[in-house]
């Protein structure tokens, strides 16, 4: 089957339709006034020959009735040879008397004329390079009497209407290819962008949004591609997500292991090489004292990576109490309230007593306050104010931490939650990968907006009746 693309499907039908509309209908206007006009003159020419008979006109010399009716006149005897004729320069051939009864058509003539003496009889002829329309009468004895009406003014005419008629057919054609070419461009323009970006969207390119604004269907079906090309590519980064995840999870679990076990004995050696009395700063080998203080330093800061590894990797398996969240949330900031004062950071608190109780794990709770808090206090290096409010808000509970720290660019929005993600250079990148997973499993969510240079606000959101 052959592929017709949508313009030509569009242009086509138009093209045939006026074509019919403005070629052939006026033409067969033409023909039809023609017939009807050759009708006409048949019958005027008649009655001009009835009147030639009847008035005895006939008898007068040929010349004075052409001079009269503006026609030629011929006679031809019963042995078809021409008697007289007003009509000069025929060619050699035609004044061969049996061309030229032949051309005159006068045997068919005699014939009919016998059959039907009462019924005109007329035919076209060309004679001497013009044409003619033939009237003929019978004359006794069996003598044929021609009148000639020329008819090169009528062709003529014909001809000059059928060339206009051609002529502003062309043109209105060539007008409506232009017109229905332009509309099916617009129409078909929007369609060609979709295509194209449907291509690049199925090579995998998921950040392509189609640029088709016209308010028609066409608007509408590119504003519900781009929106499904979205939802495509936040699913696919949630899977490439979740993958990383449990990846992540698998491999920090095993880590964790191995590793905790030779930490643990490498601690208790520092510590008893510490005690040692050798090790007193008035002895020989005192002056290595502070170098294993730095060794037993080091030692506590992978144990707090592998502890948050094995946190992150911990199956979930939570204890789940009907509780409100202020006690847990004062809790955290009480024991973090030195902390905060010694780096200059003012507490704002504005929770809310009487939040509903909800089903949570308090020390998961715990540990994601914790990590949020921890995240607030290391943006603000030089102090700052921390806002810590709570309130309900459509069917959540809500936790939101608020600093006024060194803000998070826009361009690391969207990888804050992947595990080892950090821009700190003794961070871990897992709190809140952390954060996430356990807001997760309690059924909620963690949203973080940003402004750099201004602070940061997290918002952790609970929902009031979990099915976890
Ligand atoms: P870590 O704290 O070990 O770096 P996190 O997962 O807790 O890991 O945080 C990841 C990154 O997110 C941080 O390195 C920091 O760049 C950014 N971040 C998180 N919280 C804040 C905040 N309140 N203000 C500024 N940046 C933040
Ligand atoms: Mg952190």
């Amino acid at each position: 089957m052959r592929r017709y693309s949508i313009q030509t499907k569009i242009v086509l039908p138009f093209l045939i339709l006026f074509a019919c509309v403005t070629i052939f209908v006026p033409l067969l206007t033409v023909e039809l006034f023609a017939w009807k006009y050759s009708e006409q003159f048949t019958r005027e020419t008649q009655g001009w020959l009835d009147t030639i008979v009847e008035t005895g006109f006939i008898r007068e010399p040929s010349e004075k009735i052409k001079k009269a009716y503006s026609v030629e006149i011929m006679v031809f005897g019963s042995d078809y040879t021409l008697n007289d004729s007003t009509l000069v320069g025929l060619s050699d051939t035609e004044q061969d008397w049996a061309n030229l009864a032949e051309k005159m058509r006068l045997r068919e003539v005699k014939d009919h004329l016998r059959e039907a003496s009462n019924i005109p009889i007329t035919h076209d002829v060309v004679l001497a390079g013009k044409p003619y329309k033939v009237f003929y009468l019978s004359l006794p004895p069996e003598r044929f009497y021609c009148l000639l009406r020329p008819m090169e003014k009528i062709a003529e005419a014909k001809r000059t209407l059928t060339w206009y008629m051609l002529g502003i057919g062309v043109l209105v054609m060539a007008l409506i290819a232009f017109i229905s070419y332009r509309i099916g461009k617009n129409l078909t323009n929007p369609i060609k962008v979709l295509v194209d970006s449907t291509a690049r969207v199925a090579t995998g390119d998921l950040d392509e949004q189609c640029e088709i604004k016209t308010h028609d269907e066409i608007g509408d079906l590119a504003a519900a591609f781009n929106q499904m090309t979205r939802d495509l590519k936040a699913s696919r980064d949630q899977l490439i997500q979740a993958e990383r995840l449990a990846t992540a999870g698998k491999m920090s679990a095993s880590f964790a292991h191995e590793i905790r076990n030779p930490l643990s004995s490498m601690r208790m050696l520092a510590q008893m090489l510490l005690q040692k009395p050798e090790m007193s700063p008035e002895m020989s080998a005192g002056k290595h004292q502070q170098s294993v203080r730095y060794i037993l330093e080091e030692i506590e800061r992978i144990d707090t990576i592998v502890k948050g590894l094995m946190d992150f990797a911990r199956p979930a398996s939570l204890d789940l109490k009907q509780q409100r969240i202020t006690p847990i949330l004062q809790t955290v900031l009480s024991l973090m309230e030195a902390n905060l004062a010694h780096h200059n950071i003012h507490l704002v608190l504005d929770v809310l007593p009487e939040t509903p109780e909800i089903q949570f794990d308090s020390d998961k709770l715990k540990q994601a306050s914790m990590n949020v808090v921890l995240n607030a206090m290391e943006a603000m290096p030089q102090g700052g104010v921390l806002r810590v409010s709570t309130f309900t808000e459509n069917d959540s509970v809500c936790i939101k931490v608020k600093d006024t720290g060194i803000g998070i660019p826009a361009a690391d929005l969207e990888h804050l939650f992947e595990p080892f993600f950090t821009r700190k250079p003794r961070g871990t990148g897992l709190g809140l990968a952390n954060v996430k997973r356990i807001l997760e499993e309690h059924g909620g969510t963690v949203e973080i907006d940003s402004i750099p240079d201004e602070g940061t606000e997290v918002l952790l959101r609970l929902p009031v009746d979990a099915s976890v």
